[in-house]
């Protein structure tokens, strides 16, 4: 083959994609939901089944910060807690027999390495723990990963292209906000620029790229929040997952909101906002959440984002109301997210130390084969 043809084909493959990204419009959907794209892309229900490897964070341990963010409570990162933690095995045969027991006729499985920082460990001892997840079940189709936009030097961006090569990879920021002054104000220790840094290396690699985006940070307004929603599209994410500000039991926000020093979004204003961010984000993107929520007996405010089926449908009506979907006030970008330049490697030295020089991490719940756990 040619270096031209080889080109046409990958060309093609792009628009294909493109355009089974753009499928929900004529299915009369008000946006690109998440479970609708992944039934179409795998011909059934995919439900994600979260591990906690036992991997810590670097604004926990200190190489970044100490003290996490806000809103995290990463009590529960500290090496007593992953000790005690099930095998990733275990994890993952326990949550797809508890997801199969709960829905009828689910066809796969993603992999989810949802709590801390899941990059955040020698790169061959990442590559061991992911594919132990690929293959504990056939019924497994791919991994999400999520992980801060400090945390993924070339190494961990390499093992995922070579990982997506082979299945479905998502890899997904804590990007939250665009502006500094909320990122310091929920002690996140990165700013936006390691975000475009961060995105500007990972788009185009085969994987999925989708940004964690927080509405309702004190001190954002309404215009600030409609900023973020359109660096969505400048930066090329193929994905969002939007959540509301919530508070949790042990975190130095659920003290604020307890104690009235922080009056959370509430429910309308949440609803409008969102259809005004959905609007701004290009159509093809791939909105994998429109609030987010926590165990009631852990959850202080707001109470509403518990009841996700009826903010879901509110949201639906309000595009309803409007006449719009997904992307009907989005403006394209001057350039093309796929011919922004490929920037330097910026990730801080103190977090490539420990991905690219570091000891392996002994709490990770790796098993050999013999079934010890690996350290
Ligand atoms: S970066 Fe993520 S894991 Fe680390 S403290 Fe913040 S929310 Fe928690």
């Amino acid at each position: 083959m040619t270096k031209f043809s080889q080109m046409a084909t990958v060309c093609k493959l792009i628009d294909s994609e493109f355009n089974e990204r753009l499928k929900w419009q004529s299915e009369k959907l008000p946006f690109n939901a998440f479970g609708a794209s992944l039934r179409r892309r795998f011909g059934g229900r995919i439900q994600r089944v979260s591990i906690d490897a036992g991997f810590t964070c670097p604004n926990v341990d200190g190489a970044v910060a100490r003290g996490g963010c806000n809103f995290c409570d990463n009590r529960s990162f500290s090496p007593s807690r992953r000790v005690r933690l099930k095998q990733v095995s275990e994890q993952l045969a326990t949550g797809i027999e508890t997801v199969t027991k709960r829905y009828d006729k689910v066809a796969g499985f993603i992999a989810y390495f949802q709590p801390a920082t899941n990059t955040y460990a020698p790169v061959e001892q990442l590559e061991e723990v992911f594919r132990l997840a690929l293959s504990i079940d056939p019924r497994v189709v791919g991994l999400a990963v999520g992980t801060r936009p400090d945390c993924v030097p070339e190494s961990v961006l390499m093992l995922l292209e070579t990982l997506a090569r082979e299945t479905y990879v998502s890899l997904e920021f804590g990007m939250q906000t665009i502006h500094d002054a909320g990122l310091q104000w929920m002690n996140r220790a990165h700013d936006h620029a390691s975000m475009i840094n961060a995105i500007d290396r990972s788009r185009g690699r085969g994987f999925e790229c989708c940004s964690h985006v927080i509405l309702g940070i004190p001190g954002e307004t309404h215009a600030m929040m409609m900023e973020t929603a359109t660096e969505i599209g400048r930066l090329g994410f193929d994905a969002v997952k939007i959540h509301n500000l919530y508070a949790v039991l042990g975190t130095p926000l659920g003290d604020q909101v307890q104690s009235g020093e922080i009056v959370l979004m509430q429910r309308e204003e949440y609803t409008h906002t969102v259809v005004d961010f959905l609007e701004r984000i290009p159509a093809e993107v791939i909105v994998e959440r429109v609030s987010g929520d926590a165990p009631s007996n852990y959850l202080i405010e707001p109470k509403w984002c518990l009841e996700k089926s009826s903010l879901r449908l509110a949201i639906e009506q309000e595009f309803k109301r409007r006449g719009t979907c997904q992307g009907s006030h989005c403006v394209a970008p001057k350039i093309p997210p796929a011919q922004r330049p490929r920037p330097a490697d910026a990730t801080p030295e103190s977090i490539r130390n420990q991905i690219d020089l570091g000891r392996r991490l002994p709490v990770l719940k790796i098993e050999k084969s013999g079934g010890r756990p690996q350290e």
